[in-house]
């Protein structure tokens, strides 16, 4: 089913008034984590006035140490959702495991799946019964047969609304979080018609590298894009902050994005 091969056209996912895989480039941007309702909302705010379409916002936190902060959880979900109805943008969220997909489903228009969980098969059989559409994002370790195969659950569960997310994957070098595998793009749109986001901000992990491999994303095809972005990173609640845009950056990234899409 995620298979190009027996299905030609692309993908066009519509959720309200946006659509992720068509002409226009869709850009998601937010926070790592969603803190307070102040924090969102003026996030929100700042992600539409730029000229996004989607806020981020993790409620649910896939953290490596079991003592880091784990999110805001249910009343997270809810200060995105508020934020994003307030200032008219979509909301995506991740959701870690099969019991939480309603909830995070009634409070969110996307559902996202961690790096860490691209193979939590259970998950992906449950998010192929809602009608919310699914950012997969691919495994760190994932080859590009496995991250189709992983859509493939979720397709093969009934839910068609699947979009495919490079966020970097894990390589010798260390001076980047990951590497962002660029080649992704054009290949998983090969092989498949399904919408390709490409994550810059985990696929580097250093805010100075974001803004370019953003526009390197964009002209290697990808269709949209997940940023996160805070307005005051250096005391975030995940240690994303490091990668984080400064909202003026975020604004800024936007008007170019919309420049070279142009020349595309
Ligand atoms: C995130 O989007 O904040 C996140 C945890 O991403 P990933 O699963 O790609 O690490
Ligand atoms: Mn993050």
């Amino acid at each position: 089913l995620a298979s190009r091969d027996f299905h030609p056209d692309n993908t066009i996912i519509k959720v309200k008034d946006v659509e992720i895989g068509g002409e226009q480039i869709v850009v998601m941007g937010g926070p790592c984590a969603v803190e307070t309702p102040q924090q969102i909302d003026e996030i929100a705010r700042l992600v539409k006035a730029a000229g996004g379409q989607i806020l981020r916002g993790g409620a649910f936190k896939p953290r490596t140490g079991p003592y880091s902060f784990q999110g805001t959880g249910v009343e997270g979900l809810e200060m995105m959702a508020e934020a994003g109805k307030k200032h008219g943008l979509l909301t995506i969220t991740e959701v870690m495991t099969p019991e939480y997909v309603d909830v995070c489903a009634e409070y969110a228009d996307i559902l996202q799946v961690g790096t860490r969980n691209m193979q939590n098969f259970d998950l992906l059989r449950k998010l192929g019964t809602t009608d919310r559409p699914v950012l997969l994002k691919r495994g760190f370790s994932a080859t590009y047969d496995e991250l189709l195969n992983a859509a493939e659950y979720i397709l093969a569960g009934g839910n068609p609304n699947v979009m495919l997310c490079e966020r970097g994957i894990r390589t010798f070098e260390t001076y980047t979080r990951n590497t962002l595998d660029l080649t992704a793009i054009p290949v998983l749109q090969q092989l498949s018609h399904l919408p390709v986001i490409a994550d810059p901000s985990h696929g580097t992990g250093r805010r100075e590298l974001v803004e370019t491999m953003s526009k390197a994303s964009i002209a290697a095809g990808a269709d949209g894009l997940i940023i996160e972005m805070h307005t005051d990173p250096d005391n975030s609640m995940t240690g994303d902050g490091v990668q984080s845009l400064f909202p003026d950056q975020f604004a800024n990234l936007l008007v170019d994005l919309e420049k070279l899409a142009n020349v595309l």
